[in-house]
Order: C-alpha cells, then structure tokens, then sequence
C-alpha cells in the first residue's frame, strides 16, 4: 500500500540525512523560506571524505542528447555558478566553477547518436552559439595540439560546447555548506552522533517516520525526514531496487612541469563518451589531473540481503582501483593521451553512483511511509546541479507540481528495464562484483602497479 504524503506546514523541523550535494542544496532552499526548523546530520565532517561529491572535479555540461529536462536545469545552473563566483571573488576566494568549454569527441570519422543528439538539442533550444563544430581532424588539431594523438588513432570528429567547464566539488560543498550555517541550518556531523542507525517510527502506526535514530542511540524527532544519502540510500531504507549502489573508478595523474603545463590549457574532454565511458579534466592548480569511467560500473553486495553498499577507502583503507580497470584505463589512454603511458598514476579509487534504473534521479516521498522522502538516484551527474537542485527537491517536499516532480518521482522500474543514463556503452550484465573471489580482473591494485615501469616490464601480469 502507497502511504499518502501531507507536504510540511510553517514551524516543522525537517531531518535531512546526508550533507552532500543534494541534501545541503536542499537545506540551503528551505533555509531561505525562513519557516523551517531545518537540520542536517551526517556521518563525517562535511564534505565527507567517501562522499561522491567530494572530488577534485566534476563535469559541469549541458550536453544530455535527449534528456532535454536536464540541459534546460543546467542552463538554469549556469546563472547561479556565475554568482558563486562573484561572491567568492568578493571574500577573495577562487572560482569554483571553471569555464573551460566540454570537447565531445566523437569515433572515427563521424559523430556518434549521443553528440548528434546533443547539438541537434542545444541549437533547438536557442543555444547554437555555444556550439563549436569541428568540421574536419585538423581543425579539432589546430584549436587543440594536446589532442594531436587522440584525432590520429581515430578520435577525429569533435565539437566544443564552450558554455561548459569543471567545478571544484569539494570547494562547492564547502560552500553551500557555509551559505547553510548563514541561514542557521543546525548540523550534526560525526561518525556516532550523525550517523543514522535508523528511521525512527511511530510506536502505534510502524508506517509514520517521526525522527531518525543515530548511532549514538539517541531519537532525533522531526516532523519530516529526507533521506539524502547518495549511494548509501538503497543499505538504510528499502528502494525496491529503484536504486543501486555502483563503483566507478577515476584515476589520478600528476605530470611534469612541460606537460603540466600543456594539460592546464586542456578543456573537459569526452572521448567518445557513449562508447568508451571515458572522460577527463584539465591539470588543477595542484597539477593533478583527473580521468575517469562512466560505465555501468562494480557492485559491492552485503551478505545478509545482496544489496549493494558503498566500499570505499574510508571503509577499506588502502584500496585502489580493480586491476582490470587499471588495464583498460592504460589502454584507453595509450590511445587518447599516449603521454600518459610513461606517466605513474598518482591514484586512484572507486567512488559510487545511487544508479537508478533509468539514469533519472529518484527524488520522492517514499511510498512505504509518512513523513519520508528520498533524495537519490544521482546517477553520476547531479554534482553540476548543486546550486540549483535544492529548490526543485524544496518543491517536492512541499507537494508542489513541476516537470521535475514528475520526471523524479518514485517509478517501480524493474532492473530489466534498465538503460541507464542511455550514455553508458556496456549493459547491467556486466556489472562486476568488487574484489571478487575468483575473478581475477577485480581485485585492488597494489601501488606498484599504479607505476609506469610496472605496466612496461609486467604487461602479461596486468
Ligand atoms: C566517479 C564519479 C564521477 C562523477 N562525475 C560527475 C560529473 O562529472 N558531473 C556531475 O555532475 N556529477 C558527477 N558525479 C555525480 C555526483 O558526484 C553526484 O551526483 C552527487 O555527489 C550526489 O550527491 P548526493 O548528495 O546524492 O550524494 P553524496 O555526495 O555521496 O552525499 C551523501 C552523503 O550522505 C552521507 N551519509 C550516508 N549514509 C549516512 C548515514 N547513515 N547517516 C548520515 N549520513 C550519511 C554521506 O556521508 C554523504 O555525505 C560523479 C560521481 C562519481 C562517483
């Protein structure tokens, strides 16, 4: 039976469980409504160290091909990281979003659905003049010389969406987070006192959540409660498997002076994204530079019911990557980037996606309870929406009707309906499971084999 949801009126204190990006964009919007008692609780100090959205980078584009909903959020995004920007720059603060432009490359010779579909979508949209088609190899060349070698072994159709960049998430965490403590958002951050053991209910009426219990034991009552615990949600309430936790791996170079100095000027670069899941980022002010892999990604089931959970280097310290990724990761970049094959990777680890069945995020009252909502489903691209998100969650949890509402709401999907975010090339099947025994392509890479020399001497090994 599907509980019945009554939006909060004036006065109701609001739990929100997860100070990441969704639910600390969401405590900012009720916050600036000035008529909630708004609290946050988390596991770690914010930004949370395992947290998806604490990063160095984050993509931060328009392109979504036909997923116009998202393309026309982002543009409504775009506005308010120009005013973070302009408030940090008033506190002497750096930009937090950078404005580098996404390069899309594109296979061999022409442009594959998913960039066709993004440029066909944007110029409708009225926003042609972001675009930057490359019309031939040597143009893409020219604009690019970093990319000489990704155009030469087959990389050689691209465009430029210049409007797009990279965010520091971390930084843009920290700063909501300090927009929240302005407003008088309460928050509880430590591993006993704002970890969540579990919902707190009614005694007479087990579906009627009234507060949160912590892992110090103490009841939290809140009149509702938003759940907003990213990859986590699906290991503390049950999703009916409209969510799964999944690990996807991202890697670190930190390159010399010369090269450092060639990949700074780099923009965001997609290299063929829905056929190889490859993505990556200019060297940041630290000179490191980020690559990662959009894919249908590793799964981590618990023993006691085979739901996926989070295994992260919070939990497991000292883990790494999977040495099959590694491999594909030194294949596809002797490819696309060949310079990096002489380069040590300085690190690397499995971050989770909350993946919904259909790449949409899962924004709703849950259906099994009063008083209690999700916020999840963030399918690897919800970090660009942080300035924006909060207020699309804000109106759900006050009932009110949006295109949003409907695209998020709770969809009973079963997972073999899954497509994913349509721009992931491998299927569910493959999802592999991490640190699997008798799978030798899952298991942790030792650091060693993180080094150059290793993969030169060793290629059989890994
Ligand atoms: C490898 C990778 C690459 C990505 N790249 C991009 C990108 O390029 N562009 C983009 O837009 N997005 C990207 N994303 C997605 C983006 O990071 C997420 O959409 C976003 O971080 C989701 O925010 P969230 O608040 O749902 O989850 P999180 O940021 O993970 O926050 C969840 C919070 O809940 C807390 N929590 C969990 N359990 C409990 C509990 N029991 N009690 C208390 N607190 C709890 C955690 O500590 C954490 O702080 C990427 C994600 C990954 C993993």
């Amino acid at each position: 039976m599907t509980t019945a949801y009554t939006p909060p009126s004036p006065g109701s204190k609001i739990i929100i469980v997860g100070g990441g990006c969704f639910g600390l964009s969401t405590a900012y919007a009720l916050a600036l409504k000035n008529q909630y008692e708004v609290w946050v609780f988390d596991r770690q100090a914010i930004p949370a160290n395992d947290a998806a959205s604490c990063d160095i980078n984050k993509i931060v584009r328009m392109d979504y091909a036909n997923d116009t909903l998202y393309m026309h959020l982002m543009v409504e995004a775009f506005g308010l990281w120009r005013q973070w920007n302009k408030e940090r720059a008033e506190k002497d603060l750096g930009p937090v979003f950078h404005q580098s432009g996404v390069l899309l490359f594109s296979g061999k010779d022409k442009f594959s659905d998913f960039e066709k579909d993004c440029m066909k979508n944007i110029r409708e949209a009225g926003y042609g003049h972001f675009i930057e088609e490359f019309t031939s190899p040597e143009q893409i060349i020219e604009k690019f010389p970093q990319f000489r070698k990704a155009v030469e072994n087959g990389f050689n159709t691209a465009y430029l969406n210049k409007e797009g960049g990279w965010c520091n998430s971390s930084e843009a965490v920290k700063h909501i987070y300090n927009k929240c403590l302005e407003l008088g958002v309460n928050f509880v951050t430590e591993k006993d006192t704002g970890c969540l053991s579990s919902l707190y209910c009614d005694p007479k009426d087990p579906t009627a959540v009234v507060g949160i219990k912590t892992e110090d034991g103490k009841i939290h009552y809140g009149d509702r409660v938003l759940l907003a615990t990213g990859s986590w949600t699906g290991s503390v309430v049950d999703m009916r498997k409209q969510v799964v936790a999944t690990g996807q791996q991202v890697i670190h170079f930190q390159p010399p002076q010369h090269l450092r100095r060639e990949w700074e000027k780099l923009p965001v670069w997609c290299g063929d994204l829905s056929n190889t899941g490859y993505y990556g980022f200019p060297c940041n002010a630290d000179g490191k530079m980020k690559i990662g892999k959009h894919h249908s990604g590793y799964l981590n089931p618990r023993a006691s019911d085979e739901v996926s959970v989070p295994r992260t280097q919070v939990t497991h310290i000292g883990d790494t990557i999977p040495i099959g990724a590694l491999r594909e990761f030194r294949e596809f970049m002797g490819k696309f980037l060949p310079e990096t094959t002489n380069l040590d990777i300085s690190f690397g680890r499995v971050c989770w996606y909350s993946d919904s069945v259909d790449g949409d995020f899962v924004i709703s009252p849950h259906p099994d309870y009063k008083n209690l909502l999700v916020a999840c489903g963030d399918s690897g691209h919800g970090l660009k929406f942080i300035p924006i998100i909060g207020f699309k969650i804000r109106d759900i949890i006050e009932g009110v009707d949006t295109q949003y509402s409907r695209a998020w709401k709770w969809r009973n999907m079963q997972t073999q309906d899954t497509k994913l975010d349509g721009l992931r090339a491998d299927s569910l099947l493959q999802r592999l499971i991490l640190c699997e025994e008798n799978n030798a392509d899952a298991r942790m890479c030792h650091m060693d084999e993180f080094k150059a020399s290793f993969k030169h001497q060793n290629t059989a090994k890994i």
